[in-house]
């Protein structure tokens, strides 16, 4: 592998502790993205080897490499939690690539000064999922992490009952989160908190300088600029969710990343039956974050965010009212861009790309029978794509109870004379449901890894057909009912 380098470490102690990583006695390769190595310069023979396995491992590390754990705080469904930071996640530094640089992390090797009461490992079980799903998400064309390298080990962790341990190799431009700026914002540092927005400003958002050649309309204050960056991109990302049908589960402030990626795979889920209050995480139970309070818990979410940097908007603008305006302005990019995002989402769903005045009751209207019948969500969308496509809509029909309320509704879409291979682009034959992660689970939990490796080639590429893979594309089991998924992991 190439030499990493760390520019996050040059933020200064103030940031995060440098320490090694406990590996993994023993390690197996259970799975690797392909396509994430080739992105990154990194030969299938280099990833093959067995000091690759090892660096996944955290039994060795790289030339250049300076281990750290960062550390964070946050709101967590809703309160204040204080300092949370990398309990269990180690960022190895970043990799210089043709696509810009990329920071390197191993999730689960081993506990760190900001671990609390946890044992800084992964279980195999959640490690599937967060692999899986990162580049499940990566195929569907959504914002997310990534994840390079899954490698298991026999090493036991307690949770409700031992399971075997892992550690998931994640990739992203940078593992910044809202509540990094809060750890600062909140102890009253407001000298590492202008640090780190300097930081992330420079690398990541250069555009929130005045003297950029694209500036953004508020670089007069480079830290609203921010916010209102991280708002567009944060509505892009939450419309995406929303309109494949993704409950992430635990959207608290210390999960959400900086640059709009989806990140920290817990208890998500894809929807199975239509149900818009759908709660997927067994441990939220008010149901905070069921699916359709996600777009305003992302609002709350940049609201705290907002918060955090406020003492530098301030000193900016020259004072608190100032500053409370421009804040205010700044979250702005959210309310109008995540509508907007979604209804383009919904239009590319319906084949319709250019959108006409009746388009947002038609979508309306689809969903409320959706709901009424708890029609399964993929299947639904895939099936009305290849109706349109070939003009066979008894397909989708079978899939109601209430036939004469679908084709009332049919008869107003083909008004608009959808377009089937837009739609069969925007429409996903694979998603990552509960019971195809556990399917995956179970078999490499007696060391048969083809389930997995079988459901990462469809979810690389999940608008495609895979005739041999259909079993994957079908309804869940009565079983995956009554799949509980916490935040365990
Ligand atoms: P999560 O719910 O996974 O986003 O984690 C919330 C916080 O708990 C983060 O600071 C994690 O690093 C930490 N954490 C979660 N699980 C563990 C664990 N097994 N060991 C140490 N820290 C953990
Ligand atoms: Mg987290």
């Amino acid at each position: 592998m190439k030499e990493l380098n760390n520019h996050f470490a040059t933020l200064g102690a103030d940031f995060y502790t440098k320490l090694a990583p406990q590996g993994l006695p023993n390690p197996y390769a259970v799975c690797l993205s392909r396509t994430l190595a080739d992105a990154l310069g990194l030969s299938a023979q280099w990833m093959a080897s067995n000091e690759a396995l090892q660096v996944f491992a955290g039994n060795r590390t790289l030339q250049g490499s300076q281990p750290l754990a960062s550390v964070y705080s946050g709101h967590q469904f809703g309160v204040w939690a204080g300092q949370l930071g990398d309990g269990r996640a180690l960022l190895l530094g970043e990799l210089a690539t043709a696509r810009g640089s990329f920071e390197i992390q191993l999730k689960g090797a081993g506990r760190t000064p900001y671990s609390r009461m946890g044992d800084g490992r992964a279980v195999l079980r959640s490690s599937i999922r967060e692999f899986l799903c990162s580049e499940a998400m990566h195929g569907l064309g959504i914002p997310t992490t990534r994840a390079l390298a899954l490698v298991g080990s026999e090493l036991l962790a307690r949770r409700e009952t031992n399971e075997t341990t892992a550690v998931v190799t994640r990739v992203a431009p940078s593992f910044i989160r809202f509540g990094h700026f809060e750890h600062f914002a909140y102890r009253g540092d407001h000298a590492q908190l202008k640090q780190l927005a300097d930081y992330v400003i420079e690398r990541y958002y250069p555009e929130c300088l005045a003297n950029h050649a694209f500036a953004h309309p508020l670089a007069g204050n480079p830290y609203a600029a921010l916010l209102a960056a991280v708002s567009s991109r944060t509505a892009l990302m939450v419309a995406a969710w929303q309109a494949v049908g993704f409950c992430h589960g635990v959207m608290n402030t210390d999960n959400m990343s900086i640059l709009g990626l989806t990140i920290d795979y817990g208890p998500f889920q894809f929807l199975d039956g239509f149900n818009p209050a759908h709660i997927c995480n067994h441990s939220d139970e008010q149901g905070r974050y069921a699916y359709n309070r996600q777009p305003n818990i992302a609002y709350w979410n940049l609201f705290c965010l907002g918060q955090a940097l406020l003492p530098l908007i301030e000193q900016v603008a020259g004072s608190g009212e100032a500053a409370q305006a421009a804040a205010i302005e700044a979250l702005e990019p959210f309310k109008s861009e995540f509508p907007a995002a979604l209804q383009a989402k919904m239009q590319a769903k319906l084949g319709l790309p250019d959108r006409q005045d009746g388009d947002k009751a038609l979508i309306e209207d689809v969903l409320t029978l959706l709901a009424k019948e708890r029609t399964d969500y993929a299947i639904f969308w895939r099936t009305l794509a290849t109706s349109v496509a070939h003009n066979h809509f008894e397909p989708a029909r079978d899939l109601f109870v209430d036939r004469a309320a679908l084709d009332a509704w049919l008869i107003r879409l083909k008004d608009r004379h959808p377009n089937g291979q837009l739609m069969l682009q925007s429409n996903p034959q694979f998603v990552l449901r509960n019971h195809l992660a556990q399917t995956a689970i179970e078999k490499a939990q007696v060391k048969d890894f083809s389930e997995v490796a079988r459901l990462l080639n469809v979810l690389e590429t999940p608008f495609e057909e895979h005739r041999d893979s259909q079993d994957l594309a079908g309804h869940p089991p009565d079983w995956a009912a009554h799949l509980a998924i916490s935040c365990s992991s």
